[in-house]
């Protein structure tokens, strides 16, 4: 039995190559420097997994941004636009794909998330007669580097099916799954260059775990046989990971590979269904730890489908590995020197779940592995039974009915809050942050650091803020915030400040290109020891007449920006800090808050991958925003916050949370983001972002007075808000001064032209 891993962060234990591609970036090093760091990652990669027991290594699971990018850039699907750029070297062309060309006006290719995880891949662009000329030199490459080093490498694909899926076209109307036969075409001269340097070629196709329809399902039989042959004497691995497969059983037993993995983390029950039939030619590859998640895998219960497995095909015929590619946990824990050690003793990431694999594949034979799996055993029971994990104070904390509903309807609460903040039509507002300045950063991780005390800090933050206010009074916002510069990130500065969280020095995990996050771990019941926001927010509020807005992360958004528990139920989870959540909101609105936010970016992106499960889901993150929420007076107006997402599906769920004003990210859609409100007549007041804040140019009060009568045409003017689409801790004070201006003129504009 082999074990093998689908995939390795390929960021680097400290972050290494993110380093070294913002240095060629800034033109500090040249290219070779910059290949030099990635073959040392990938290098160190291989040899962490070979020595922790994995044999079959995957290669092409590394890439200097995106993997999916890779794969349009070796078939040469690069947009015309990219190919002008004359005189560009290759790696500068791939990059320009990635990042745009801001001097000469390119824009960068556009980024999604990559199924229901927080990493982003970069969308490719195929036109409707799109031509394919594959380059697999790159692959092959890496393929002799780990050959060279004495391993046997696996080179790892993105399945042309899922490939085009995930692709947009270049035409409105055209469909990516018309290039099928021609992408096929290119894979088979791929696999074939691959065909006698390797005895495996892993070809993922995630797709496969989502509801497709039957007819393109039947497309993937012409495809493989294609491929099958091309790969000659090579055996094909199909994967497929972040759910089950099983209801594309039929057709995935159907094709011409030599195996299948399957996610038994996510989707345990699916064994049995592909085990009834599986064909007598095929290997199985069972994903038994789990590649998104930070916890050490119980090897008493994980070894049970590997044998069960054995059983039935032998132990030639089945490999142990992660559910999922392991880019979605952090490097080694052996780095966590701070962490309590209790917590680290129930934790691994991806080098131990490399340990773990092994242990598992003698355990499964029946080899002798008594002490490691004695280890383990205690190490669960002790997390089990740990008191650290369960406060049964947030036990005992019943959800009732009442807790989930306002006390009054939209309508009437709406009319008692104008008596209290007596706004103008289309009040001006922002999402909440405003530029951070390197000195709120510098003072902010010098107070980390112990190297200024609090008052230091105190005073620093409280300048920024009164300064903050100042600015939003002169500009004439209408409803103010602080500005939250005490927050590095709206999940951490929560996070760090409930029971129940703990936190890695440096459990990176790439989000996009050289951008990595630093998930918080949830371990224990959630509680709120003290109020996390009131002094910041009731300090502001003091300082001007008018209304200001608190600001609070949602439940929902804690939830999918952490590493969750998972012996807990997860919207379980959500709702503890749902009620955490309501601590602080009842807090802010004892301390005379008038006006309450609480942002969902992540409301839609936690919508899971099969249709089936969708229900459940909406229903438990509505309740919980309702419940982080609902303690409030009428008088007292709940803002939220979401970032750019298709709402169509879900907007009847986004009026279910039943907040008094929405903001959404409008601007760079050109406000037909709002036909989803409109079309459902949703019954709230709704901010449409008239200014794209993820760019430094300053839309013209014309501009914006034009998205605001554009949303006056959909939704009734009385209904509507002026604000940015998103936070401005990104921007600089110049550019964001300049154009909250032109957002207060634009809103006059169109106020003015509504009484006429
Ligand atoms: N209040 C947050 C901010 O303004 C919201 C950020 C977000 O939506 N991602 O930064
Ligand atoms: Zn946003």
């Amino acid at each position: 039995m082999l074990t093998h891993s689908l995939g390795f962060p390929r960021i680097g234990a400290k972050r290494e190559l993110k380093w070294a591609l913002e240095q060629y970036w800034r033109g500090e090093i040249d290219e070779s420097a910059l290949n030099e760091t990635a073959f040392q990652v990938r290098r160190r990669n291989w040899e962490i997994q070979r020595d922790r027991g994995i044999e079959l290594l995957p290669v092409g699971d590394f890439s200097l941004y995106d993997h999916i990018l890779d794969t349009a850039f070796m078939l040469d699907a690069i947009p015309e636009r990219f190919r002008e750029g004359n005189g560009q070297s290759g790696i500068d062309t791939y990059f320009c794909m990635a990042r745009g060309d801001a001097e000469k006006d390119i824009p960068a290719m556009e980024m999604t998330k990559w199924f229901d995880t927080n990493y982003h891949y970069i969308v490719p662009e195929l036109a409707p007669d799109q031509a394919f000329t594959p380059n697999p030199d790159p692959l092959l490459e890496q393929l002799q580097e780990v050959n060279d080093l004495g391993m046997s490498g696996k080179p790892v694909l993105p399945g042309p099916l899922t490939f085009l899926l995930l692709s947009r076209s270049t035409e409105k109307d055209a469909n990516t799954l018309d290039l099928l036969p021609a992408l096929t075409e290119a894979y088979a001269q791929i696999l074939s260059s691959l065909a006698n340097k390797c005895e495996w070629i892993q070809i993922d196709e995630p797709i496969l775990v989502q509801n497709l329809p039957k007819a393109t399902v039947e497309l993937l039989s012409p495809a493989y046989e294609n491929l099958a042959k091309a790969a000659g004497p090579a055996k094909l691995l199909l994967t497929t990971y972040f759910e089950g497969a099983a209801h594309h059983a039929e057709t995935i037993l159907s094709l011409p590979v030599a195996g299948i993995h399957l996610d038994l983390v996510r989707a345990p029950q699916q064994l049995d269904v592909f085990l009834q039939e599986y064909p007598k030619d095929k290997t199985l590859s069972l994903g038994v730890v789990d590649g998104r998640n930070v916890w050490k895998t119980d090897l008493n219960t994980a070894v049970e489908p590997l044998k069960a497995a054995i059983k039935e095909l032998g132990e030639h015929r089945v490999m142990a590995a992660p559910s999922c590619s392991m880019l979605h946990v952090p490097v080694d824990l052996e780095a966590e020197c701070k962490l309590d050690g209790n917590i680290r003793n129930w934790l691994a990431f991806a080098a131990q779940k490399c340990t773990e694999l092994r242990v598992l594949a003698f355990a499964a034979r029946d080899l002798n592995c008594v002490e490691p799996l004695k280890n383990n055993a205690n190490a669960i029971a002790q997390r089990r039974n740990s008191p650290l994990i369960t406060n049964p104070e947030v036990r005992k904390r019943a959800i009732t009915k009442e807790m989930t509903s306002r006390n009054s309807v939209f309508e009437q609460r709406s009319a008692t809050q104008q008596e209290r903040l007596g706004l103008p039509a289309l009040p001006t507002t922002t999402i909440g942050s405003f530029p951070q300045t390197e000195e709120v950063r510098k003072t902010r991780a010098a107070f980390r650091h112990e190297r200024i005390d609090a008052a230091a800090y105190e005073d620093t933050m409280r300048e920024y803020i009164k300064d903050c206010v100042r600015k939003q009074e002169a500009i004439g916002l209408d409803v103010l915030v602080h500005g939250e510069p005490e927050r590095t990130d709206m999940v951490e500065y929560f996070g760090r400040r409930l029971d129940g969280f703990c936190f890695t020095d440096f459990g990176w995990v790439q989000s996009y290109g050289s951008r990595c996050v630093k998930p918080p771990i949830i371990y224990g019941d959630i509680s709120r020891p003290a109020p996390m926001t009131v002094e910041w927010t009731t300090y502001a509020a003091s300082l001007t007449d008018k209304p200001l807005k608190g600001m609070l992360t949602g439940p929902v958004t804690i939830l999918c920006w952490s590493f969750v528990r998972d012996d807990m139920e997860r919207m379980d989870v959500c709702r503890q800090i749902a009620l955490a959540i309501r601590d602080e909101v009842a807090d802010l609105e004892a301390a005379g808050i008038g006006v309450i936010q609480i942002d969902e970016p992540a409301f839609r992106e936690g919508l899971p991958l099969q249709k089936g499960k969708r229900k459940k889901y909406l229903a438990d993150a509505v309740e919980s925003f309702r419940i982080a929420s609902c303690c409030v007076r009428d008088e007292t107006q709940i803002h939220t916050h979401m970032c750019y997402a298709d709402f169509n599906d879900v907007i009847e769920h986004i009026a279910a949370m039943d907040a008094d004003v929405i903001s959404i990210e409008a601007s760079r859609s050109a406000m037909e983001l709002l036909e989803a409100f409109a079309d459902f007549r949703y019954p709230n007041d709704i901010g449409p972002g008239v200014w794209d804040i993820h760019s430094a140019r300053v839309p013209s009060a014309e501009e914006m007075a034009q998205n605001l009568r554009k949303a006056t045409r959909d939704i009734p003017a009385a209904r509507i808000w002026a604000n940015p689409d998103c936070g401005l801790k990104t921007r600089a004070w110049p550019e964001t001064l300049a154009s909250l201006e032109n957002l207060v003129k634009a809103a006059k504009i169109v106020r003015n032209e509504l009484l006429t």
